[in-house]
């Protein structure tokens, strides 16, 4: 600040009136960037997929959410007192496709496992 002196009114007047001045385009500056900041987060929120990991009860693992090959099965079961429940049985694609649940054995099988009879 050549020039300027503290000890002289008007330039403390100028000094004060810069100071003002850059300290509001300095806000205006923060408001700005908060409202990009906002508008870039609500946008990436938006398109951010949403992903969850899922629990395959097949295969005792968990998955993801985006799995598209998944599967959900419920079955009708019956608590203590005998009353109906429903279940849900979940299973990620690749287990499914391996080995889907709640499938019948093939004949062959049925008929080397003892105890299991064909119907
Ligand atoms: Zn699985």
């Amino acid at each position: 600040m050549t020039g300027l002196s503290l000890n002289r009114p008007a330039d403390l007047v100028r000094l004060y009136s810069e100071a003002t001045q850059a300290l509001e385009r300095a806000q205006a500056l923060e408001r700005q960037a908060l409202r990009i900041k906002s508008k870039y987060m609500n946008q990436y929120e938006l398109r951010r997929p949403v992903s969850a990991a899922l629990w395959c009860d097949q295969g005792n693992h968990a998955f993801s959410g985006n799995d598209e090959g998944r599967s959900e099965y419920t079955r009708r079961a019956f608590d203590v007192d005998g009353d109906p429940i429903t279940k849900t049985f979940t299973v990620c694609g690749p287990c499914d496709r391996k080995q889907p649940p709640f499938q019948a054995l093939p004949p062959a099988v049925q008929d080397a496992v003892p105890g299991v009879v064909a119907e």
